[in-house]
């Protein structure tokens, strides 16, 4: 079983090339901290974003 990748984690340990990667293609955003990933997984409270 693989932990996903949360970009709310990398981004307090300064991993900003990761986040870059994974952000990319956006299409989830985090309700609790802003951050935005293209899989839900990678957001600890991810709601798809709209339009
Ligand atoms: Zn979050």
């Amino acid at each position: 079983m693989a932990m996903a990748k949360k970009l709310c984690k990398l981004a307090k340990r300064g991993k900003l090339d990761q986040i870059g990667e994974l952000a990319r293609n956006a299409r989830y955003i985090c309700k609790k901290c802003g951050r935005t990933a293209e899989k839900e997984e990678n957001l600890c409270r991810a709601t798809p974003i709209e339009g």
